[in-house]
């Protein structure tokens, strides 16, 4: 590992990776390494937890490879230095903003998007200028033994490297001493992530998980919410960080609202029979969801079959904050219902938890929209839809509080990876004689003057 790391710092401090003409180069590689092998990574998910082609292709390329069509076009924008505007006592001078790489980073993957999340910031990562390790998660083993194959046959390991493992070589991993920790992950090991990075002060982003709501008002279009609800839910089967854990719906409406997701889920053939339903990672995963299943509770679904690892989109419904499905992130097809009359007690039992990663809010009221807007911290969220918001490269992705802290996605992931080098710049020509001995009353008064104070 430190040999890596090394070796990584020496190419670094060639300053090679400043060049922009080299970054451009190195993300049309990358661009090139994933296109001429995308069968094989439509294999590799498939083998890990049966992610259909389709899903991946969707869910996972289709982001990956917008991020670099994004960083190509804006990459000259996004690293030129801006000007900003200079104070009068500096006068005459110019003022910048630099971006600068940060140096030698480390990405850690989680499993539920295993090509997405690793590779994503690794693109970030590259367009800000600097060299990256990758430690993909060892849940989807197929895809880290495949990504750590086409990258490290293409790319120098001095410059953009994968290393496998898991929690021995993770830890191994944080004892040494990067410029930058990207981590995406569970809040629990996010902490021993910031504890190791903390022994060398190294900056982290932290990606993490968490409980998101739904807040479905009465006066919502259902016939929408239901079927953006059901698809946001249910895809990759629930193993999404940003899905809808749970629903807090008007109890006016909760009836009517359960029956149309039970059609929903019907006709958009989520099910444990179907080939295109995504496994869940593996047997522990099965059994910790299987149990935040309550038999008294399921209004839909409860089947498992530990034979294939699939749990069938399941419908929880008089679902109260104290029950055990609420105490942990769920993380699997399993959706609490809690219904509610009064929208006021709901915002302040959501602003009891831990703040989540998202949030959605279903309504057509403006006034509803704004309240629980301003109201409830989250990371970030959307208004009649779900998961949608991850598509817009425009959208700072990331956490608050417990769901992690630093943002990616398009210019986000440059300044992520970036430092800002701040410059005062100033000719010789002329010196405001004001800070200089002797010292009096008069320059003090001149000088409160100039700074207006
Ligand atoms: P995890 O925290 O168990 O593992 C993430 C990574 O950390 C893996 O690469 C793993 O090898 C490593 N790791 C695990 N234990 C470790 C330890 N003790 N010391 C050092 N490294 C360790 O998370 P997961 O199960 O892979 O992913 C699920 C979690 O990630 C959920 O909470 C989910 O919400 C969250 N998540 C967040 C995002 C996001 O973008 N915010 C995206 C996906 C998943």
């Amino acid at each position: 590992m430190r040999q890596i790391i090394d070796r990584q710092r020496d190419f670094f401090n060639t300053h090679k990776t400043k060049d922009l003409n080299f970054r451009k180069d190195q993300l049309r590689k990358f661009e090139n390494v994933l296109r001429s092998n995308e069968n094989r990574i439509f294999d590799a998910v498939y083998a890990d937890f049966k992610k259909s082609s389709f899903e991946m292709a969707v869910t996972e390329l289709a982001l990956l490879y917008n991020h670099i069509k994004e960083a190509k076009k804006n990459l000259k924008n996004w690293a030129r230095s801006k000007p900003v505007s200079t104070n009068l006592l500096n006068f005459p001078a110019k003022s910048y903003i630099m971006p600068e790489p940060l140096g030698v980073c480390l990405i850690i993957g989680a499993w539920n998007y295993p090509f997405g999340l690793s590779l994503s910031p690794v693109v970030a990562a590259i367009a800000a200028g600097n060299t990256a390790i990758v430690k993909p998660s060892e849940l989807s083993q197929h895809t880290s033994k495949l990504m750590a194959s086409i990258i490290n046959e293409n790319f120098d390991p001095s410059y953009l490297t994968v290393v496998e493992g898991g929690v021995a070589e993770t830890t191994e991993l944080l004892e040494q001493r990067f410029d930058k920790i990207f981590f995406t992950g569970s809040t629990r090991v996010g902490k021993i992530v910031y504890q190791a990075a903390a022994k060398h002060l190294t900056p982290v982003t932290l990606e993490l998980g968490g409980k998101t709501p739904a807040i479905i008002t009465k006066d919502c279009n259902l016939k929408m919410t239901v079927k953006r609800l059901v698809w946001a839910k249910f895809l990759n089967a629930g193993q999404t960080c940003i899905a809808p854990d749970y629903v807090l719906i008007d109890r006016s409406i909760e009836d009517e609202f359960l029956q149309r997701v039970k059609k929903e889920i019907e006709k958009e053939q989520y099910s444990i029979e179907n080939d295109n339903y995504t496994q869940i990672i593996n047997q522990q995963h099965l059994e910790r969801i299987s149990k935040l299943i309550d038999p008294d509770k399921v209004c839909f679904g409860g089947k498992i079959d530990t034979s294939n690892n699939t749990i069938q989109p399941t419908v929880l419904q008089d679902v109260m904050f104290d029950d055990n499905v609420m105490k942990e992130e769920i993380f699997g097809p399993v959706l609490p219902v809690i219904s509610y009359s009064d929208l006021d007690q709901v915002i302040e039992k959501v602003n009891g938890l831990p703040k989540a990663l998202s949030c959605y809010v279903f309504t057509n009221s403006k006034r509803i929209k704004k309240k629980i807007l301003k109201k409830i911290s989250f990371g970030g969220g959307a208004v009649n839809d779900a998961v949608m918001q991850i598509t817009n490269q425009n959208i700072p992705f990331g956490g608050v509080g417990h769901s992690g802290f630093g943002s990616y996605h398009g210019e986000a992931g440059f300044k992520t990876f970036s430092h800002y080098k701040g410059i005062l710049e100033k000719p010789t020509w002329f010196e405001l004689p004001l800070k200089y001995f002797p010292r009096s009353s008069r320059k003090l008064f001149w000088i409160r003057r100039i700074m207006k104070l």
